[in-house]
């Protein structure tokens, strides 16, 4: 029996088939035409190209798991927030794509499915692992005992409007110095504006490995952060891993170096915090896989 997964993101939706041993056995990859009718459109075309790319009526696949941003009722299935989608009213997104495919459906926050897909490939499936998502903003998706910790009202792991500093400066949330206005790529953008192309992550981390010192300091006040935020999740959740995901982690191992580092600079005096041992806990959530199609299948697999 087979699981769809579909992760929407603001330019691609990526759709993955996974078997009863949680291995992929189909992907497939979609422009994300935005708003609502754009949206299940594209969720209905991506899930059909992929039964036709196995072979199988959709009928004959076993449910369907959707990984979104926004702000995600799973029981209704309704997806709100979800502004870089243009949904500007909240969308009964899980009704609309199960009468549309005739197959259940279940409908997660995007940061939520990612976790989950990285507890998969991190061997943490059944375990403790946090995905601190580093993308334009911060959050982390909580998977505790092997099953998903989305908290009273859904905001478990919103750890990106933690504010850190009261002279930081204001956060789209209305707060001031919360850590995403730190850990993310947009207070990367920030320190670090370029041009064309490549991302001001790739950027900064080229620069300070090819000895730019200004772009080194960047990169290790940036890496300061993010270490915070892993120290964050640890010491609330004392989760066995912290997988770095989002936009941000595609600088890969430098990331995860820099990361590692910082943690280390911040136990110094702390005989505790070393205890812990943070840098070997964190690490980079795999990135020639798609995470997040794959947790949605797994989400959609364990409704
Ligand atoms: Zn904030």
């Amino acid at each position: 029996v087979l699981s769809i997964g579909l992760d929407v993101g603001g330019t691609k939706t990526l759709a993955v088939a996974l078997d009863d041993d949680r291995e992929v056995v189909a992907q497939v990859r979609r422009a994300t035409v935005r708003g609502p009718d754009g949206v299940l459109e594209t969720l209905v075309a991506a899930a059909t190209a992929l039964a036709d790319e196995i072979g199988e009526p959709l009928g004959a696949l076993s449910a369907v798991g959707v990984g979104i941003p926004g702000v995600v009722d799973h029981r209704a299935g309704r997806v709100a927030h979800a502004v870089n989608l243009e949904l500007r009213e909240p969308l009964a997104l899980g009704p609309a794509l199960a009468h549309r495919l005739g197959l259940p459906v279940t409908v997660e926050n995007d940061v939520n499915v990612a976790a989950l897909g990285a507890a998969q490939l991190l061997g943490r499936a059944d375990g403790d692992l946090a995905l601190l998502s580093i993308g334009t903003g911060l959050g982390a998706g909580l998977v505790t005992g092997g099953r998903l910790r989305r908290g009273a009202r859904g905001a478990a792991g919103e750890i990106g409007h933690v504010p850190v500093d009261p002279a930081g400066p204001l956060c789209a949330c209305g707060q001031r110095g919360c850590l995403e206005t730190l850990a993310s790529g947009a207070a990367l953008t920030a320190a670090w504006p370029v041009e064309g192309d490549v991302s001001s992550a790739a950027a900064v981390f080229a620069a300070a490995a090819h000895g730019d010192d200004l772009a080194a300091r960047v990169r290790d006040v940036f890496a300061g952060h993010v270490a915070a935020g892993v120290r964050l999740l640890v010491l609330t959740c004392d989760v066995e891993t912290v997988a770095l995901g989002g936009g941000v982690s595609q600088v890969g191992p430098p990331l995860l170096d820099a990361v590692r580092a910082a943690l280390r600079r911040q136990a110094g005096g702390s005989a505790f915090v070393t205890s812990l041992e943070l840098p070997d806990r964190v690490a980079l959530v795999p990135s020639d896989v798609p995470v997040g199609a794959i947790g949605a299948a797994l989400a959609g697999m364990r409704r």
